[in-house]
């Protein structure tokens, strides 16, 4: 195949070094980190300045529209250490008839069901593997509410990688049933998400394994922040006023924030952000809670309970980068409880035809929330993020039956 490819071709590179996020202490690339020295989430530092000369705007629209044409702005130095399933540039659809109904502003949904695996999670842990693959990673490990094991267990088996994942026993059957599919070994853990985690923390030494967890290896962020780079493409080089994100550990938010950041230097969008909101779960809602306490850090929320499996975290590690960009951003934070996300899940298949998964469709019933207590305009344009493709969560059985052997009624249809 002759096609061109932006995962085949070599790019230059700009990574100068990793960055302790809390005490902005530097740690070497190029080489296997977790977290920092200080036991906190690294960044990935560029030099902005020469990745502004290398590549232009132009040179860029050229490439194919995936998440690997923002190379200049990514860690993986070598083309042969990407692992890639295809992570297309996911499409921005408008929901007009919703807008209306509401009586809000311009209304636009991220779909990011459109990757591989089903979930965003392709863009961060495609990024970590590829990163683990440069860095001769042989076997990983992952605590997830399933959409992450799913992804990594897809990268993982193409890039040669053994991968163990721990999920909360309730994760949604197909994620299981999928994680185990594509190669990787998983285990349903009596527990939430954090007790997955402490199971692979406990086992690294003695299994071998490097930790994938949300924000405690440095790329996951990076992959992520195509997101930001990615639609601040498809605004023109602009952002829309307001972003809803579906938070669970974070790293999404904190990666479009990175990316806005990194634009800015560079001096291809100008001064305007996005306000950022992140929206979580009344049943488990620490980040929430944090924002309007104005703590730095969140308590870690007991007895998590939601349908939104990918937003239950009771504790991120990330949770004060996550509160100082939804305050930088001029954002907020704001909970919706189940019943209203089972609602506007439906609502939203129905009336526009979208299958968002239950985070993505809290972030619906947040708007809407938003809107009615006017911490949200009919003035701003809102992006709302749908994270996951319906279809790999339960819906409503069909019990509707005809007998085609008798005459059909077609007046009782
Ligand atoms: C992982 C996940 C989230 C949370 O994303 P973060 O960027 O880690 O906060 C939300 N929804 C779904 C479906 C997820 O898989």
């Amino acid at each position: 195949m002759s096609m061109r490819d932006n995962t085949t071709e070599e790019c230059p590179t700009f990574v100068t070094h990793l960055e302790c996020s809390a005490t902005g202490e530097r740690h070497q690339a190029d080489r296997l980190h977790g977290l920092s020295r200080a036991g906190k989430p690294l960044l990935v530092r560029y030099d902005l300045a020469a990745l502004g000369e290398a590549i232009d705007k132009e040179t860029l629209a050229r490439r194919p529209a995936d998440m690997w044409r923002y190379r200049e702005f990514l860690p993986v130095r070598r083309a042969e250490n990407i692992v890639s399933l295809g992570e297309t540039a996911t499409p921005i659809v408008a929901v007009p008839r919703l807008a209306a109904k509401l009586g809000g502003g311009e209304l636009l949904i991220k779909d990011e069901g459109r990757l591989p695996t089903g979930s965003f999670k392709a863009r961060g842990l495609g990024m970590a593997v590829s990163m683990a693959k440069e860095l001769g990673v042989a076997r990983m490990a992952i605590p997830t509410a399933g959409n992450a094991g799913a992804a990594l267990a897809a990268y993982a088996s193409r890039a040669g990688i053994e991968a163990y994942v721990f999920c909360p026993d309730d994760a949604p059957e197909v994620a299981i049933s999928e994680i185990e599919y594509q190669g990787a070994r998983v285990y349903r853990v009596n527990g939430l998400i954090n007790d997955c985690g402490r199971i692979v923390t406990d086992g690294r030494e003695a299994m071998g394994w490097f930790d994938a967890s949300t924000l405690k290896e440095p790329y996951r962020i990076e992959g992520k922040k195509t997101m930001g780079l990615e639609l601040a493409e498809q605004f023109g080089w602009d952002t829309p006023d307001v972003i809803f994100y579906p938070t669970g550990g974070g790293t999404g938010l904190i990666g479009m924030w990175k990316a806005f950041a990194e634009l800015g230097e560079i001096g291809w969008i100008g001064s305007k952000r996005p306000r950022m909101v992140a929206v979580q779960a009344a049943g488990c809602a620490p980040i929430v809670k944090a924002f309007e306490a104005g703590a730095e850090h969140a308590e870690p929320w007991a007895h998590a309970h939601t349908i939104a499996a990918g937003m239950r975290v009771p504790a991120a590690i990330g949770d004060f980068l996550i509160l100082r960009a939804v305050r930088e951003s001029n954002g907020f934070a704001i909970a919706v409880d189940d019943e209203t996300i089972e609602a506007a899940r439906a609502e939203v298949a129905r009336e526009e035809g979208l299958h968002l998964c239950p985070e993505g469709a809290a972030t619906y019933a947040a708007y809407e929330q938003a809107l009615s207590d006017g911490r949200v305009s009919k003035d701003e344009t809102a992006l709302l993020f749908n994270c996951g493709n319906g279809l790999k969560y339960p819906m409503p059985p069909v019990t509707r039956r005809l007998d085609c052997t008798r005459p059909i009624d077609y007046a009782a249809l």
